[in-house]
This record gives structure tokens, C-alpha cells and sequence, in this order.
């Protein structure tokens, strides 16, 4: 049982974040998205949350990240959960893309124009479309309600800053949507979609919650503090599923060959890992490699998985 092999101290992970530090000066901070520009590249933490309740970080554990495209898969588990799979994937595929999270171009081959997956911008878009609620402060609220059950936490909020600054400078997402839109995928206001998405995008957390979101993946859906089955475990498994096959950008062939963690990655440096019935894995580490995968969270993966045979494959 590799259970409880994992990093049993702060100690082997403190060593592991010097590692993989080293390659922190190879990476660059997003700045499409002007507010995720001021991070400091050089932070990098990680957390590790069994389901026993035993929690182990090291490095910058203090830090808050917005989820980014972390939060396509909280969205896409709250919207199966609303509407059942025949809906969702009426409008949204299931099939991995080898292009960067932004693109459109499958979209102009694609008949009908059916995002390839809710992992990339404009399948994620289409899912947040989905999200129940009369208005954007309710659709919103409720995906906070179910995201503070996951972390169990109750003070999870959004960085406002992040998310105006990401509704000011969206202009592509502002396309995939009126591409989408002209093909009837996508029917609602379209500035109305970008409040909502930009402030999903922007909730707010540190490695720590990241990690027990990841957690509750790993367990299937299954809170083991509560014994409450937050996620009903066939959604948990699909978003499993996409995590592997599409969870890390157009570097997801790779990772799942090296690495082979269920995980999802945003452009703020955030990684969410669920290491399927062990634990879950929280990193913050905001120097991206080119494809936008935090560059020393994806060493820090690698090493781990090297070092406690962790792949699922
Ligand atoms: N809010 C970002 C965007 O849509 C998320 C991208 C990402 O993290 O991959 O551009």
C-alpha cells in the first residue's frame, strides 16, 4: 500500500520543493491577464491532504492563487450534478485536444460546432452557461456554496481584482462566446457569461483547500470528515477522467505518461491533484512552462510520482 508511504514528513517534502525549485528561473508569470502579472514567480508551495485528516505542505503555503482554469472542473462536477450527463454532453464533447487552452480553430472544422471538451476555454464556457440561478450573483453564489464544501471552508470568496481584471482584457473568450453564440451552443448574453466565468476564474484559495478539493476527487466524491457523498462518484470519476485525458493543456499526453496523476492546472500556477483513493494534492507555483503549467508544480509532480510510484498507470 502506497497510502500512507507518501511523504510521511514536511521534511522529504521540504526537500522536494528545493528541487524542484530550481528550475523556477525557466518559467514566466502569465500576464494576459494583467492582475495575474503581479504574482511573484519565485513562490512555489504544495500541499498533501490524506483522508485521515493528517495534512503536509511546505514553502509558500500562505499564499492565495485564483483558480483560473482550475475551476472548469468544480463547474463541470456542479453542472452534471444539475443536469445529468445527456445534457451536458449534448453541447460539450469528451475528446482531448492537442491545442492551447484559447484556440478556436477546431471549432470552425467541428459540425456542429460543439466545443471538444469542457477543459478548454470554450468548453468551459458552455459549462458555466449551465450553471442554475436567476442571475450572475446567484449562479455565482452557488458555485461557492458547493466549492466551500469541498474545502470546508466557509470563507472562500473571490479575488474582485482578478476578476475585473480578467472581464476588462477577455476579448478572446469574448470571440469563442459569439462564435458559439452564432451557432446556438452558447444562448445567453454574452457579458453576462464573461461575469460569471471571470468570476469563477477568480475564486480564491490557498494550496491547503486546493489540496482537500483534490482530496475529495480522490475519494470519489466521498467527504471522508463529514461521511458525506458531496459529488456522487460516476462525476467524480468523469472529472477524473477529463483531469487525465485534458487536465494539463496540450502537455496532458506527456504528463499522464510521466507523471500519470489525475491533476488540472491554471494559468495563475495552481495545480489541483487527486491521487485516486490516496490523497490530494494542492501546488501554487506561478512561473509557468510554455504550454502554462506551473514549471516547478509540474517538477514538484514528477518527483513525487518518481519518488512514491504514485501513477495510476
Ligand atoms: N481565466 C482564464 C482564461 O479564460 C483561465 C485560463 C486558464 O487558467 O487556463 O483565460
Amino acid at each position: 500500500m502506497v497510502m500512507n508511504m507518501a511523504c510521511r514528513t514536511k521534511k522529504e517534502l521540504k526537500e522536494l520543493v528545493k528541487e524542484a525549485r530550481k528550475c523556477i528561473a525557466h518559467g514566466k508569470v502569465a500576464d494576459y491577464i494583467p492582475a495575474l502579472g503581479k504574482a511573484n514567480p519565485k513562490d512555489l508551495a504544495i500541499a498533501i491532504q490524506y483522508p485521515d485528516g493528517k495534512c503536509i505542505s511546505a514553502g509558500d503555503i500562505e499564499r492565495k492563487i485564483t483558480l483560473q482554469s482550475i475551476s472548469k472542473v468544480i463547474s463541470l462536477a456542479l453542472v452534471l450534478m444539475d443536469r445529468g450527463t445527456d445534457e451536458v454532453f449534448g453541447k460539450v464533447g469528451m475528446e482531448p485536444t492537442g491545442d492551447p487552452f484559447n484556440s478556436i480553430a477546431k471549432l470552425e472544422t467541428m459540425t456542429p460546432a460543439k466545443p471538444l471538451n469542457p477543459m478548454i476555454n470554450a468548453g468551459a464556457l458552455v459549462v458555466t452557461q449551465m450553471i442554475r440561478g436567476d442571475h450572475v450573483e446567484e449562479r455565482t453564489h452557488r458555485l461557492l456554496s458547493f466549492i466551500r464544501e469541498l474545502t470546508n471552508n466557509s470563507f472562500i470568496g473571490i479575488n474582485e481584482e482578478a476578476a475585473r481584471s480578467e472581464f476588462e482584457t477577455s476579448q478572446l473568450n469574448r470571440a469563442l462566446c459569439y462564435f458559439l453564440k452564432h451557432h446556438k451552443i452558447i444562448e445567453e448574453d454574452v457579458e453576462t457569461l464573461m461575469d460569471l466565468y471571470t468570476r469563477q476564474c477568480a475564486i480564491e484559495m490557498n494550496c491547503l483547500e486546493l489540496a482537500r478539493m483534490g482530496m475529495i476527487f480522490a475519494m470519489n466524491g466521498l467527504d471522508p470528515d463529514s461521511g458525506k457523498q458531496i459529488i456522487p462518484e460516476n462525476i467524480a470519476r468523469i472529472c477524473k477522467t477529463f483531469m487525465v485525458t485534458c487536465g494539463m493543456y496540450n502537455a496532458s499526453g506527456e504528463f499522464a505518461i510521466k507523471i500519470g496523476i489525475p491533476a488540472k492546472s491554471g494559468v495563475s500556477g495552481g495545480i489541483m491533484g487527486a491521487v485516486p483513493q490516496k490523497f490530494g494534492i494542492g501546488i501554487f507555483g506561478p512561473a509557468l512552462d510554455q504550454k502554462g503549467n506551473s514549471i516547478a508544480g509540474m517538477k514538484l509532480l514528477e518527483l513525487l510520482s518518481e519518488t512514491y510510484q504514485l501513477s495510476m498507470f
